[in-house]
């Protein structure tokens, strides 16, 4: 142990301080010639510090490109009930497309059996949580991930992003390891709006379409492109990073507005059932988006190749009102626990009464807002309590259903909606 000594009448090893004027003056336990001052020590400690925060700081940026431990389809879908409500089959083969694609990723590369990347197609209306399940996979899995919109990509040569450019998206979201890049997911929404019009192949080239889709077979199917760091047009004195697609997951959303016709003609069956009969008419509505197939793809307008590269498919159920109800409180994240904290983060005890949570939910199903609904009502309802909030002498605040209906009104919410 250190003995607080100021009588050596020698100087700091380090900084040739005279040891009268340390208030600390330490010796070494191998050398009674060598002495540190408390100074030293002091800024020693001040090094330390700053030099186990910036490591620690890059421990916590960096992403886990080991990937040892992978989670099974159950530990993923578990971790996934956290997050998404309902949705159980999109669920289930995402968590089994995902433990697949990574046991992939382990496989040696001399293996006779080469097993194909599991890219998925998640079918289901806007606002059922496509993104949300993309987004919360890569969480759990700490990969790079990033949502590109295919409606802003266009084929090279047009006005527009080029397809590569979803790449420039994945390497800023990994600080540029080209490395955890290659192991991330691309989340491709609105995948059905480049579809190309009709069942037929076009005779002239189309821009916004299949132009598209043949360039992101190149992407899907796995190769080397040559990606602007930065982004923009391709030029030549722009310095392209080489990125392997081969081990990126791509996972594709769409909503595909009208497939249920397609389906349901291919089942040989109506969507509207029989007129006569009621309860066969709500089953069919119900569940012909189960039945969807890669021939429900093509028909809609995706080219075979994409449909090729994207193996599994599965659908997304539009959400009913429990499943809204349990949007506001049960995820991890959910809507009404965020306002929650942030009340609480002012002193104040903030409750929701069952009764304005059930009006909630009614208002999103009565404007068909659908989930993304529920936070643009929450946030009406709440934004005079949030501007009270930190200068209010209470320590609780009730929300109940008048509360709402009257904050609702004062906002003239209906007139709000898109
Ligand atoms: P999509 O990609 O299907 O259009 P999103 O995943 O972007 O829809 O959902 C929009 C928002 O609605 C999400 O941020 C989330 O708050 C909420 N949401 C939608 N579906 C669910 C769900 N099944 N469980 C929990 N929240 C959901």
């Amino acid at each position: 142990m250190a003995k607080k000594t100021n009588n050596y009448g020698n100087c700091c090893s380090f900084c040739g301080q005279p040891s009268s004027e340390s208030e600390f003056f330490i010796p070494s336990p191998i050398s009674n010639q060598t002495f540190i001052c408390s100074n030293c020590v002091e800024q020693i400690e001040m090094m330390m510090n700053e030099f186990r925060n910036e490591n620690s700081n890059r421990k916590t940026a960096k992403f886990d490109n080991s990937l040892k431990k992978i989670p099974t389809p159950k530990e993923i879908c578990a971790f996934l009930d956290q997050y998404v409500v309902g949705q159980e089959e999109a669920k289930k083969y995402l968590s089994v497309a995902v433990y697949n694609h990574y046991k992939r990723l382990g496989q040696s590369l001399d293996d006779d059996t080469e097993i194909e990347k599991s890219n998925v197609i998640l079918v289901g209306p806007t606002g059922t949580g496509k993104t949300l399940l993309a987004r919360t996979i890569a969480r759990l899995l700490n990969v790079p991930f990033t949502i590109v919109d295919a409606t802003v990509l266009t084929q090279a040569g047009y006005v527009g992003e080029d397809i590569e450019s979803l790449l420039t998206r994945l390497l800023q979201a990994a600080d540029y390891d080209v490395k955890a890049a290659e192991r991330g997911i691309v989340f491709i929404d609105e995948i059905d709006k480049i579809a190309r019009k009709g069942d037929n192949p076009s005779i002239t080239r189309d821009v916004s379409g299949e132009g598209v889709q043949q360039g992101l077979l190149k992407l899907l199917e796995g190769s080397i492109v040559n990606v602007p760091p930065q982004g923009g047009r391709k030029h030549p004195e722009q310095k392209m990073i080489p990125v392997d697609t081969k081990n990126i997951l791509f996972i594709c959303g769409g909503a595909f507005d009208g497939i249920e016709r397609r389906i349901a003609q291919r089942l040989n069956t109506h969507s509207v059932g029989y007129a006569s009969d009621n309860s066969r008419k709500r089953i069919d509505e119900k569940n012909i988006m189960k039945h969807v197939a890669p021939q429900d793809l093509k028909a809609f307008g995706l080219i075979p190749e994409i449909i090729g590269r994207l193996p599994i498919i599965t659908n997304l159920e539009p959400l009913s009102r429990e499943a809204l109800r349990n949007i506001l409180t049960e995820p991890k994240n959910a809507i009404i626990r965020q306002y929650i904290k942030l009340f609480d983060m002012d002193g104040i005890k903030l409750e929701f009464t069952p009764e304005a949570l059930d009006l909630i939910v009614d208002k999103a199903v009565e404007y068909k807002l659908g989930a993304r609904g529920l936070r643009s009502i929450v946030e009406t309802v709440m934004v005079d309590a949030m501007f009270e909030a930190p200068s209010m002498k209470k320590k609780k605040f009730v929300v109940d259903a008048d509360y709402c209906l009257q904050k609702l009104r004062e906002a003239n919410f209906e007139t709000q909606i898109p």
